[in-house]
């Protein structure tokens, strides 16, 4: 319990990263986990980040859909039930999108501008679908 976890991947550059990714991936974690990890390639450390989160999410949707099946809605009030729903459903799309272009090779380009996303913002957002010029285009 409450061993710091590290992880360096060397970085192309010679910079470690990769800490910031798995701060990413469990930002509700109660202890600290500890993660050592032997993999060289970031795309293998985002694709755990991916799995894990869209596990938690998944696990997180079926328990929230069972409480709103409940009388009283298992104690949560109708709106919060519904907005915790709605997220966790938005997460487990996110990260099944994420997953699956993995599979299919394209992750880690922009869906617009195909321009490779840099990896600093995949850490922070291993889910990102578009470089921020484009994801700012996106939304504003
Ligand atoms: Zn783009």
């Amino acid at each position: 319990m409450g061993i710091a976890h590290t992880i360096v991947v060397p970085h192309p550059g010679g910079l470690p990263y990769g800490v910031v990714g798995i701060r990413t991936c469990f930002p509700n974690a109660e202890r600290t986990l500890e993660v050592t990890s032997t993999v060289q390639e970031p795309i293998e450390l985002l694709r755990n980040c991916l799995e894990e989160q869209f596990q938690r999410s998944t696990d997180q949707l079926a328990e929230l859909t069972l409480r709103s099946r409940q009388r009283g809605f298992g104690g949560y009030d109708h709106d919060t039930l519904a907005a915790l729903i709605a997220s966790a459903r938005q997460t487990v799309s996110e990260t099944a999108h994420a997953l699956k272009r993995m599979a299919e090779g394209s992750y880690g380009t922009c869906e617009r501008c195909a321009v490779d996303i840099p990896l600093q913002r995949l850490e922070i957002l291993p889910h990102a679908r578009f470089c921020v010029p484009c994801q700012c285009r996106q939304t504003g």
